[in-house]
């Protein structure tokens, strides 16, 4: 028996069911990564995440080939590529971890394929700390609410724990050919616009772990603080998550592990959950509104100029301006400031939020298919538990809160106090409140 495993969004040897599972082959395993930017219900990577991506695999291939297991890349239509890879190799048992938004019915339709041609295939649970369809209301469907949702997770049974490495995992006998990846051309060239994403990341699973441990011993002591951006107090992990560089199975375990007041950094895990939970229910999420309420909201459709002073770091709003230029420059922007950032746009500037969530698409490295529509919708408003619409972010009074020495501000754009505001807070907030109550009930 030759098994085939095939990562998607797992890229780490730790806790990763389909891996572990096929160490007991004699016959030996392949591993495979296809980059799929064929087919339709793939949303194309943007470039930060083309950038960790390249970075990611470097580093997977790395620690496989410390184990003798080499790394197939495949570039296509992911149900043309693992089918041919299965023939190439001989594999008679495919193996993956689940993938729980747009992807999965064609997970199923391939899974269903491959076993008609006689070929045993097996999922697992992959990047949830609990399977969605476990969690459900006392009518049997999905919640809406994040409190009832997370409420029912955590009162259930705790998350599986973590499996550690496979030993013992042993190289197929046939070798299969695989791409180069620089033939795929991730990285930027001209220009080379990551220096600053390099400066401050490091892709790869050996970093996600370092990075969990290093918050758990000093930033989580602070983690209260975390609506401070220049506290720096966030695990900065998402990206690794997003990549599934660490599962949330093991940040959930080692964080119990070490003690403490640990509770509310795991609710935000609980974000996370609920915006698959919230994909995988009524997804996708990037192309409509959860609220068809709002579909009559007179969001302007098009990029403007306040689009562009918004994404270049240029509206004379301290807070965003040095949210956007962190954005830009490194790849990452906090979480705060993300929502401040996000009620500008679809508040004040008036544009549509599917507007902003593409250009975070393209910048952020932790660009998430559930999580970054999902909270577009939440600060706009058109989510499921979302911010009720008249929660309007003043910019100037969020920065006076929560960046009062202007530490963050000055640290991403000291040059924003002389600029002119782009536009007025006030009269943008009346006409977005009188358009919100023209809505159809
Ligand atoms: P921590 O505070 O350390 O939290 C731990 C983990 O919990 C994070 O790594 C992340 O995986 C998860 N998490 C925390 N908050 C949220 C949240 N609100 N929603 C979902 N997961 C959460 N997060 C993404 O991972 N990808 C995205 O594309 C993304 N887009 C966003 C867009 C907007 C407009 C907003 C307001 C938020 C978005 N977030 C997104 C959520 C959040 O901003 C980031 O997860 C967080 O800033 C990451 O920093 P951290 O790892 O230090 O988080």
């Amino acid at each position: 028996m030759t098994t085939l495993v095939w990562l998607r969004d797992d890229l780490r040897l730790g806790d990763n069911p389909a891996l572990t599972a096929a160490a007991d082959d004699a016959d030996g395993v392949i591993v495979l990564y296809v980059l799929d930017e064929e087919s339709e219900y793939v949303r194309p990577l943007g470039g930060a995440a083309k950038w960790w991506l390249h970075h990611s695999l470097l580093s997977l291939r790395e620690a496989l080939g410390r184990r003798g297991i080499p790394l197939v890349l495949r570039r296509g239509a992911a149900e043309e590529q693992v089918p041919r890879v299965v023939r190439e190799s001989g594999a008679d048992r495919v193996l993956w971890n689940r993938r729980y938004g747009q992807a999965r019915s064609h997970d199923a339709a391939l899974k269903a394929a491959l076993r008609e041609s006689g070929i045993t295939v097996r999922s697992s649970p992959g990047d949830l700390l609990f399977e969605p369809w476990t969690v459900a209301t006392q009518s049997g469907g999905p919640y809406r609410v994040y409190s009832a949702f997370w409420r029912a997770c955590t009162a259930g049974p705790p998350p599986a724990e973590p499996l550690p490495i496979p030993e013992g995992l042993l190289p197929s006998k046939r070798t299969v050919e695989s791409e180069e990846l620089s033939s795929w051309g991730l990285l930027p060239t001209d220009p080379d616009w990551a220096g600053g994403i390099a400066a401050r990341w490091e892709p790869g699973e050996a970093s996600a772990v370092r990075a969990l441990e290093a918050f758990l011993e000093t930033r989580v002591q602070r983690y209260a603080r975390r609506d401070f951006p220049a506290e720096e107090t966030g695990s900065e992990l998402s990206p690794h998550l997003r990549w599934g560089e660490i599962s949330p199975r093991q940040v959930w375990h080692r964080t119990l592990r070490a003690g403490g007041d640990t509770g509310m950094f795991l609710s935000e895990l609980g974000w996370r959950e609920f915006a698959k939970h919230t994909a995988f229910h009524f997804g996708p999420l990037e192309s409509s509104n959860l609220n068809p309420r709002f579909d009559a909201f007179p969001w302007l459709t098009e990029a403007d100029e306040g689009f562009d002073a918004w994404k270049a770091g240029k509206t004379g709003f301290g807070i965003v301006d040095a949210g956007m230029q962190e954005l830009w420059r490194t790849g990452f922007m906090h979480n705060r400031v993300r929502m401040i950032a996000a009620s500008l746009l679809t508040k004040n500037l008036g544009l549509h939020w599917r507007i902003g969530e593409s250009w975070f698409w393209d910048t952020l490295v932790d660009a998430d298919e559930a999580s970054n529509p999902f909270n577009w919708q939440w600060v706009a408003g058109s989510g499921v538990d979302a911010a009720p619409y008249f929660r309007i972010f003043n910019p100037e009074l969020q920065q006076k809160k929560f960046d009062p020495e202007g530490a963050y501000v000055e640290r991403w754009a000291p040059y924003s106090v002389a600029l002119p505001q782009i536009i007025d807070l006030k009269s943008t907030r009346g006409d977005a409140l009188q358009a919100y109550r023209a809505l159809p009930s």
